[in-house]
């Protein structure tokens, strides 16, 4: 019965495993390969955004730097010009007076400059181009001024910016010393450049809202900033990193944020080819990514979206497969109740109702198939018929229940005498047993019979009725292959039932061997 159940359990395979595993590692590794895809395409936009605004920033750099260097190399060319036609004269008076209509073409002409001027050793306002003149207009205590006539160098310099004596307009300082024949200091010559003109100049390129551009000096002073705060002009720029690499590059990018505003930008910075300044163009993070955000933010929310439809299909799948792995369950378990129940009732069906032992149906098959066997290895088997000796009137005497309980009782006792494995043992109807031993000649038939009597006779069940006032029985064995030489079941049987019928004629309570 269990092996066959075993063999049902291989026919039906258990659902539960697997089919999750496979459903869960699908959705899983489909999940994964969508964030996985989706971060990687991410990234790379956010690169690309990145190495797009680099660009940009250093370009951008390039060209304001290129342009401020050129105003700045004008102003430079004019003032050489002007102080090597003032060194030759001498600054004589004439001279001076002779320049004054040159240096007012010159400021007709250049659009960025806000004055010329010449100072006298004393700081004296000697020749200048604005229209009136500040009473004792005096610049020795400009600091360019002093350092001019500190200095012997000869260099253009330019400074931060002051609020111009004559106009009030923010400039920016760009002078030279000059000397007299002797080498000694005889005056500064002074270009002023409009703050309001650099101003235009950087406002025309685009460096969006959040953006800013710089013009400092090499010593670190901030000239002018767009966007433009007064209290900028001429600031001292703090120490940071920017400031750091400014001194030690000439030119580079860095992303910081701003000693100004606070705002994080990404910042390139370049020195002036020809001047002793640098400008720096810093682009604001957020503008920067402004666009790369929006579209990160669309992708992620498509992402979400089918993560969320993976889920929920997963959901339904894994839903299912539970309700398939329960109906299986059941289906299975139904199916073992009905194999059980099969085997119970086959079980039945074999056996006797009063005693339990194999009833005849089930016996003549199996003697069937062991005389087939014994045919084929020519082996003998011996057939015993057992019959209660006088048992209607047990019946009679005892009533029918105790005869019930008798047979019952006399089953045990035969099946205590036929025991080897291969015997089969059975009811073969009223109070007739019937046994078949395989491998087994008629000698030995002759003694399992009387064993099997003896047993009985042990029990020693009363029975007034017979002449030893106990139970007994009668048996009669009939033996294959021994003068039958191929015989069946029922030519057997049918010799073992006349033997039986000698015993009862010789007296009862003894084995006669059919033949014999
Ligand atoms: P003999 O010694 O010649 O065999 O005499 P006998 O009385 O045993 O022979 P007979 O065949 O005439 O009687 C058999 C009796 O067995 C008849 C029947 O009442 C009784 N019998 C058969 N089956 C059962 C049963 O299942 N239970 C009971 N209590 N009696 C049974
Ligand atoms: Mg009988
Ligand atoms: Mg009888």
């Amino acid at each position: 019965m269990n092996s066959a159940v075993e063999q049902d359990e291989r026919k039906l395979p258990d659902p539960a495993g697997r089919p999750f595993l496979a459903a869960g590692f699908f959705l899983v590794l489909l999940t994964v390969v969508l964030i996985a895809t989706n971060v990687w395409l991410a990234w790379r936009s956010y690169d690309a955004a990145w190495s797009q605004a680099t660009t940009t920033s250093r370009n951008l750099g390039h060209s304001v730097a290129n342009q401020l260097d050129s105003v700045f190399s004008e102003v430079d060319r004019l003032l050489n010009t002007l102080s090597y036609t003032l060194e030759r004269n001498e600054m004589t008076p004439a001279a001076l007076e002779s320049l004054q209509p040159i240096m007012v073409t010159q400021i007709s002409q250049a659009e960025y400059l806000h004055g010329l001027f010449v100072y006298g050793a004393d700081g004296r306002w000697l020749v200048h181009t604005q229209p009136t003149q500040a009473r004792q207009a005096n610049n020795s205590d400009r600091e360019y001024f002093i350092r001019h006539r500190e200095s012997r160098s000869t260099r253009v310099l330019i400074s931060k910016p002051v609020q111009s004596r004559s106009t009030g307009d923010w400039i920016i300082p760009v002078s030279k010393r000059i000397d007299d024949a002797e080498g000694r200091f005889a005056g500064v010559l002074l270009a002023t450049v409009r703050v309001d003109h650099i101003l235009q100049l950087l406002n025309r390129f685009d460096i969006g809202e959040g953006g800013a551009i710089s013009l400092g000096l090499a010593d670190g002073t901030n000239v002018l900033r767009r966007p433009y705060a007064v209290e900028d002009l001429g600031r001292l720029i703090p120490d940071n990193p920017l400031m750091q690499a400014v001194n030690s590059a000439r030119a580079g990018i860095a992303r910081l944020t701003s000693p100004i505003d606070g705002v994080k930008r990404l910042v390139v910075f370049e020195h002036l080819p020809n001047n002793p300044l640098f400008v720096t163009i810093a682009l604001s993070e957020k503008e920067i990514l402004s666009q790369w955000r929006s579209a990160a933010q669309v992708q992620l929310a498509c992402v979400l979206l089918v993560v969320l439809v993976i889920g929920f299909s997963g959901r339904y799948i894994i839903k299912s497969l539970r309700l398939r792995r329960a109906s299986d369950r059941a289906l299975r378990a139904a199916h073992e109740q009905i194999v059980q129940k099969n085997a119970q009732l086959a079980e039945l069906a074999e056996r006797d109702g009063l005693t339990g032992m194999l009833n005849r149906r089930a016996f003549d098959q199996r003697f069937e198939d062991i005389l087939l066997l014994g045919r084929r290895h020519g082996r003998p088997v011996a057939v015993l018929l057992f019959d209660v000796d006088h048992f209607k009137a047990y019946n009679d005497r005892y009533g029918h229940p105790a005869g019930d309980e008798c047979l019952r009782r006399v089953a045990a006792a035969l099946s205590q005498a036929i025991r080897r494995p291969g015997d089969v043992l059975a009811r073969y109807g009223g109070e007739e047993f019937i046994a078949v031993l395989p491998d087994t000649d008629a000698d030995g038939a002759l003694a399992v019979g009387n064993a099997a009597r003896e047993e009985v006779e042990r029990l020693k069940l009363p029975h007034g009725a017979s002449v030893q006032g106990i139970v007994t029985v009668s048996c009669g064995v009939a033996s294959a292959f021994r003068g039958l030489l191929d015989p069946t079941t029922g030519a057997l049987i049918e010799q073992a039932d006349k033997a039986l019928y000698r015993a009862k004629d010789q007296g009862r309570n003894r084995v006669v061997v059919a033949g014999g």
